[in-house]
């Protein structure tokens, strides 16, 4: 393995840029073995197997992003389902009767989520964003992310992330997410306008799970973010001094390497985990809810 290219340029006497984060980067960090592999050793280490629940997640995100790119009288439940089947892919499937079995159960899903919109939301406003990028900064980062969707209701703005994993997600899940807390402040920072409210719409149950949060939950879901950065560039430093990344950056194994795109990579995460099939995270057809997290 190579390297590891460094993040940023610096110039003696200059203040130090800001760390560019994204939520992603950060979640990544969680393993900094991953994290490496990730974004700092170029080239690029190949990537393992296709996923299918990826390829259904992916699916799901695109019909709902392009189904806002539609006049309002053409936006209809069933277009979703016909934008599904109009952007399925077929990574990660075990044949191609599986594949076409979960695009019509993905199919389902988004048409059902988009009847009940119409019900939570009968004016079928537009969103103040779709797929739309957000970006704020602090002392320590330069923040930005890609929300699914940004609406406004009642004078305020509230994020919207769609979610396809088996689990069912719940209110402390939307209240714990940095992700969604950093969309949150980038989302008032870029739009100029109050965002207090995240959304997680899980599309397999067809549930809204939601948070309210206040100045002190934004600053403390902050605080986390800048404190990982803060590791992040601290561990950058220590391997631009001399010491070993594969020490620095150490791996986090655990069961859930099962899904790392590293895995055939990482001895310690071979150890510590199963190996899966491209089709393993798909759960069962027809709805059924399990509880392995993904995307
Ligand atoms: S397999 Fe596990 S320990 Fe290894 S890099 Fe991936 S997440 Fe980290």
């Amino acid at each position: 393995m190579t390297g590891v290219a460094g993040e940023q340029l610096e110039f003696a006497g200059l203040p130090r840029p800001l760390f560019p984060a994204t939520p992603s980067k950060l979640a990544a960090f969680d393993c900094p073995r991953r994290y490496r592999f990730t974004y700092l050793v170029r080239p690029a280490p190949p990537k393992g197997q296709p996923w299918a629940h990826n390829t259904v997640g992916a699916a799901v995100h695109v019909a709902l992003a392009r189904w806002w790119q539609h006049s309002a009288a053409q936006r209809t439940p069933e277009l979703g389902a016909t934008l599904v089947r109009r952007h399925w892919q077929h990574d990660g499937f075990a044949s191609a009767a599986q594949s076409a079995a979960w695009r019509e159960q993905a199919a389902g899903w988004v048409e059902r989520y988009l009847q009940d919109e119409q019900i939570r939301r009968p004016g079928n406003e537009e969103p103040r964003g779709v797929e739309r990028t957000v970006a704020t900064r602090t002392e320590t980062l330069s923040i930005s992310g890609r929300a699914d969707r940004i609406d406004e209701r009642d004078g305020e703005l509230v994020v919207v992330d769609y979610k396809t994993g088996r689990s069912v997600l719940t209110d402390d899940d939307a209240r714990g997410s940095i992700a969604l807390a950093l969309y949150a402040l980038a989302s008032e920072r870029t739009l100029r306008q109050r965002c207090r409210t995240v959304e997680l719409h899980h599309l397999p149950t067809g549930t809204v799970a939601s948070y309210e949060h206040t100045e002190a939950s934004l600053a403390r879901q902050l605080n986390r973010a800048e404190q990982t950065a803060i590791d992040i560039i601290g561990a950058i430093d220590t391997v631009a001094g001399g010491a070993d990344p594969d020490e620095v950056f150490a791996p986090a194994p655990g069961p859930s390497c099962s899904w790392c795109d590293f895995r055939k990579l990482c001895p310690e995460g071979q150890a510590a985990s199963t190996r899966r099939e491209g089709w393993d995270g798909l759960g069962v057809l027809a709805g059924d809810v399990q509880d392995v997290e993904q995307d």
